[in-house]
């Protein structure tokens, strides 16, 4: 396949999302991968374009085909990335956007290394500790939630030397800059 695809991965609370949106924006022809998810649309979110909004049960009819890359159940909705969707854009040679957690960003390198080049970036906190401090501002935890996020934010952490990039989100701007000159690089083959 001619295209690319790009894994924007890191720890749950580093801003991720903010950072895909900025980029998106000053990069218009990469594209996103749009995962399907169980919960119920938020005002203002489209069909196909945040989300494929679909049913649990088919949900479940797409995860037994093996339609999904990866999928992982968050506040108790599934989430899963459509390995159909990316790989259309990737055989059009489009750079494609994969907005996942580390474990999700290890698959993805699996299932697609072989056919295209892929790119993983990591997004790195200014330190663990401010992202410590995030979770606990968001206040809405018991502690028994909380030790659970730590953990899994401690091995997200520590994951960082298998990426191939690290950028670190100490501006969104700024962060958002740095992943568009590193894509352009990567589609150069620079
Ligand atoms: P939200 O409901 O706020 O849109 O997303 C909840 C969580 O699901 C976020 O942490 C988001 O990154 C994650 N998520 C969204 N799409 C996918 C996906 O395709 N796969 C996985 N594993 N997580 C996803």
């Amino acid at each position: 396949m001619k295209g690319i695809v790009v894994c924007i991965s890191g720890p749950s609370g580093v801003g991720k999302g903010t950072i895909v949106k900025e980029l998106l924006r000053i990069d218009p022809a990469l594209a996103l991968s749009v995962s399907c998810t169980t919960r119920a649309p938020r005002a203002g979110e489209k069909n196909g374009v945040d989300y494929f909004f679909i049913t649990h049960e088919e949900f479940a009819r797409k995860r037994e085909n093996g339609e999904f890359l990866e999928f992982d159940e968050h506040f108790g909705n599934f989430y899963g990335t459509l390995k159909e969707y990316v790989s259309n854009l990737a055989r059009q040679g489009r750079t494609v956007i994969l907005e996942i957690d580390v474990v999700g960003a290890f698959k993805a390198e699996a299932y697609y290394g072989g056919t295209c080049k892929v790119v993983n970036i990591f997004i790195k906190p200014p330190s663990f500790e401010a992202l410590e401090e995030r979770l606990q501002r968001r206040g809405s935890e018991s502690e028994e939630q909380l030790r659970a996020r730590r953990l899994r934010v401690k091995f997200e952490y520590g994951q960082a030397e298998k990426f191939d990039y690290v950028v670190l989100n100490d501006e969104v701007a700024r962060a958002a800059a740095e992943i568009r000159d590193i894509i352009q690089r990567e589609q150069n083959n620079e």
